[in-house]
């Protein structure tokens, strides 16, 4: 197999070819046929999460088929289309596991992370975390879902049932989750780096009420709103815009850190809450809606080769939507 592998932190991935490997008890082997690029990958590649297992494969939006099998594997079959994403193993033991939130499990394993991902030919995976994904849309449309998507869904569940949600950062999770929410009857106010009306844009072609810079003040209060960029700053902000009673997600696994504000931004009711990883169940529910509900991914491919090309560019905003990594 050929993988794109991170060796050291903060270099480039380099172009490897690996022995091939055999799928264990309860796991199986995929033949990657896509793989997005997410920016937690980033992230992992700028070392700003902890421990990360190196060497290591990244990615963790992966479509492929399944071409081997270990031992003891029931529910899938050769040949049959999977994705495979961020939650790649939990202990099913711990008080989290227990209580219905594997999410934040003790001893989790994270695909693309802690246990090799699929910036690769051929990824192997822990069957029972594995999405059977049917035949519908192509491995590249399909790929951003398995992130962007599940973990957009899960943010977007517990930013609760507001009609008028903000999304800060509009990449490949709120392109997605533009989509849902509209589909939900919501209305959308999309918030972008000041002045970048390309992606203000974008976001109104995918339905937006309203497009602005984070530094704006929406037409009206929202309800409820979701950060999906980076900086810390932006959560007073958000504080800012939403109504008395309204909630604020961060639903990245990384921000700066956030500045001092006054209490009065807080007061009101208002909270402020992060999602953190997705539960198996989340990925099952959002996978079976996601063709009812239409949406259509802004995909930018690039040969799996080209995976440094595709971080860059991304780390650079030099693109709408989501990188989509074809071996
Ligand atoms: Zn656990
Ligand atoms: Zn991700």
């Amino acid at each position: 197999m050929r993988a794109m592998v991170l060796k050291k932190l903060h270099s480039p991935l380099e172009w490897s070819e690996l022995d091939d490997r055999s799928p264990g008890p309860g796991e199986i082997s995929v033949r990657v046929g896509a793989c997005g690029v997410c920016r937690t990958d980033l992230h992992v590649v700028d070392g700003e999460l902890p421990d990360p297992t190196l060497p290591i494969i990244p990615g963790h939006e992966i479509v492929g088929r399944v071409d081997a099998m270990g031992a003891g594997v029931q529910a899938l079959q050769v040949g049959e289309r999977v994705g495979i994403g961020w939650l790649g193993h939990t202990d099913g033991v711990c008080p989290y596991c227990r209580s219905g939130r594997e999410n934040l499990c003790d001893n989790a394993l994270f695909t693309g992370y802690t246990r090799d991902g699929g910036y690769a030919t051929h990824a192997i995976a822990d069957a029972r975390f594995a999405f059977p994904l049917g035949e519908q849309g192509t491995v590249v449309a399909v790929a951003p879902l398995l992130c962007a998507g599940v973990i957009g869904w899960r943010s977007l569940r517990i930013a609760g049932d507001g009609k008028r949600l903000g999304l800060y950062g509009f990449g490949a999770a709120a392109h997605i989750v533009a989509q849902v929410a509209r589909w939900q009857g919501r209305s959308v106010f999309a918030f972008t780096r000041p002045g970048d009306v390309t992606t203000q844009d974008f976001a109104r072609r995918l339905g937006a009420v309203w497009a602005g810079g984070s530094d704006q003040m929406p037409p009206e209060p929202l309800d409820a709103a979701i950060i999906y960029a980076t900086a810390g700053a932006l959560i007073p902000l958000a504080l800012r815009a939403v109504c008395k009673g309204g909630r604020v997600v961060c639903a990245g696994i990384h921000m700066s850190d956030i500045p001092s504000f006054p209490y009065e931004l807080l007061w009101g009711e208002r909270q402020l809450v992060s999602v953190a990883n997705l539960t198996r169940q989340d990925g099952l529910d959002f996978l079976r809606l996601a063709p009812d509900i239409g949406i259509v991914t802004q995909t930018n491919v690039y040969p799996l080769t080209n995976a440094n090309q595709a971080l860059g560019d991304l780390r650079a905003g030099r693109f709408e939507g989501a990188a989509v990594l074809v071996p």
